[in-house]
């Protein structure tokens, strides 16, 4: 079956696949020459989910799947949040882990979260799934693998951090394929037809 999730974000749709398993094919906004820029001005996690679902479904006429997700740090009043894509500047992860790393300097508080929220669009409306991971931010960067903010941030339960982790073990554990596997189940419960 086709999951059409509207990214442009090679990463993010490899990670899906891995989560998804062989029996889906996940497609995205590139495989459909989509190339127009989406606005996500929304003030929420699912507000910038339903932007891109919407966006995707209206170009296409097929379900399809907008994902937004981001870092949420405690002492930080819950910043990067909807911004961690940008925190820094445009899509610059080494400047925008500095920057989280210089404001928790002196923060003993390190508690944080990714969020994934899917929206999953199609002509009988909108449904949500949330997937949460919680863990520590780290005072320093560790490992090379994963995107993002993966390098500073240990998973609860865990003693190194996103970065340093083989991809299968962090696509077991991560927000995303928390969120993903609400999904499945709804697509189950709807006889795994889309
Ligand atoms: P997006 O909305 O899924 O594109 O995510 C926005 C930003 O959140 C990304 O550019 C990353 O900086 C951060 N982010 C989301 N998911 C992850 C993850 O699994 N690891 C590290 N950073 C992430």
């Amino acid at each position: 079956m086709e999951i059409l999730i509207a990214t442009h974000n090679l990463h993010k749709k490899e990670e899906i696949q891995q989560i998804l398993g062989p029996e889906f094919i996940v497609t995205s906004l590139t495989d459909y020459n989509l190339n127009d820029e989406i606005i996500e001005d929304g003030n929420t996690f699912q507000e910038n989910a339903l932007i891109k679902a919407k966006y995707c479904f209206e170009k296409t006429g097929k379900g399809s799947v907008g994902d937004d997700s981001g870092l949420v740090v405690e002492a930080l009043n819950g910043r990067p949040g909807i911004y961690s894509a940008r925190y820094a500047g445009n899509h610059n992860f080494k400047k925008n882990i500095e920057k989280v790393l210089e404001e928790l300097k002196d923060e003993p508080n390190r508690r944080a979260y990714f969020i994934t929220v899917l929206c999953f669009k199609d002509k009988d409306g909108e449904h949500y799934f949330e997937g949460r991971v919680y863990g520590n931010i780290t005072t320093e960067v560790f490992g090379e693998d994963g995107f993002g903010y993966d390098p500073i941030f240990i998973p609860d339960g865990h003693n190194m951090t996103f970065a340093q982790m083989l991809p299968e073990e962090k696509n077991k554990i991560s927000h995303r394929s928390e969120a993903l596997k609400k999904f499945l189940e709804f697509l189950n419960s709807k006889g795994g037809v889309l």
